[in-house]
């Protein structure tokens, strides 16, 4: 069976929940062979074999710490030299994307980016994207090359199954580039143990309708009742109730949760652009004619100010 690479994203050897979506993807097309890079790599090897990784191929140096994406560039080629793969699967964050792109450009492949699934075709991996802020769905494969794709956090339920995961270490030549972009500072973000927005399986997001900074601490309530996360409309962001890099929209983060629960949020289009392919989707608005009410799986018409607090009370009741 044809191998297919997987880009191990973890933090000094935890694993990110989107890589163990992409391992479950791959198994779909063929052998996942999983790469990680940097402090840890081979700490991820346990928990990569018991999501389907076949082989784990890892690599440490500090130029991984210290440069920008260059070097995992620089190790992915090689990894695909190696292994001749079938497809190479990156997770859909910034950097995820980045450091694909430059690998396809390298390896003289097409590259598809921010796939939501993934299936296996009889000319190469079919996949499918999100469209037109979700107005459509397209399916594509790559025809030149080795398909290089990236695949969107929460494209699929993470299924567990035991494979070898052999840990090989990769021999990495780093490149004169590699060392071309330096980190010069980092700043760890202020923790606030709610999962990462993008990751999250359920997000809590609230829009004008909150009214103020303060009352945003209702959304937070729910969205801790729930072990969710946290997101905003821009225009609740531009009014600094809620910090920026919590907006979700055209010109916000991208989710796509199994839950999205939209509070006080009318449902532009630049605002459905960012959480249209979330899973089931309930509204509250106080407004029976808000444009969220369109997609909404679920609506709640009344004031959030009541609904909100007796759904955290309803959950926690619930939760025991
Ligand atoms: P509003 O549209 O004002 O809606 C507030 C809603 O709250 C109303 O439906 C109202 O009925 C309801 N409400 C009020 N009080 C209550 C209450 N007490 N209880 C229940 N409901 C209540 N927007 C984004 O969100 N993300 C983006 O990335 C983004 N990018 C953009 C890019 C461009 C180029 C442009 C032009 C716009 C962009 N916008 C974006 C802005 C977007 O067009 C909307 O203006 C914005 O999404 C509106 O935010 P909102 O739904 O919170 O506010």
């Amino acid at each position: 069976m044809a191998e297919v690479l997987v880009y191990v994203d973890h933090v000094d050897g935890t694993v990110r929940k989107s890589t163990l979506e992409l391992l479950t993807l791959a198994r779909r097309i063929g052998e996942p062979v999983a790469v990680a890079l940097g402090n840890g790599a081979a700490d991820t090897a346990t928990v990569l074999a018991e999501h389907g990784a076949v082989k784990v191929l890892t690599h440490d140096a500090p130029e991984y710490a210290e440069y920008l994406v260059v070097p995992k560039v620089d190790a992915l080629q090689a990894a695909v030299e190696a292994v001749s793969p079938a497809a190479v699967l990156v997770p859909s964050s910034d950097e995820g994307k980045e450091i694909a792109a430059r690998l396809a450009l390298r390896i003289g492949s097409g590259l598809i980016t921010d796939a939501v699934d993934l299936e296996a075709g009889d000319e190469g991996p079919v996949a499918t994207q999100s469209v037109f802020a979700a107005a459509y769905s397209t399916k594509s494969r790559v025809c030149k090359g080795v398909p290089v794709i990236t695949v969107k956090p929460n494209s699929a339920a993470v299924e567990a199954t035991t494979a070898a995961g052999t840990v090989e270490a990769l021999p990495v030549a780093f490149s004169e580039k590699a060392t071309g972009t330096k980190v010069t500072g980092r700043t760890p973000r202020e923790s606030t143990e709610r999962p990462e927005l993008t990751e999250a399986a359920i997000v809590v997001s609230g829009g004008r309708g909150v009214g103020s900074a303060d009352d945003f601490a209702l959304i937070e309530t729910l969205a801790d009742s729930l072990g969710a996360a946290v997101g905003a409309s821009r225009a609740a962001v531009d009014a600094g109730w809620y910090p920026h890099t919590n907006q979700i929209g055209q010109t916000g983060k991208t989710v796509s949760p199994q839950l999205y629960i939209a509070a006080g949020i009318s449902g532009a289009i630049q605002h459905r652009a960012g959480m249209q392919t979330s899973r089931t989707i309930v509204a509250i608005n106080k407004d029976a004619e808000a444009p969220i009410f369109e997609l909404a799986d679920y609506g709640v018409v009344g004031d959030l100010f009541d609904v909100v607090p007796a759904l955290t009370e309803q959950i926690k009741v619930r939760k025991g």
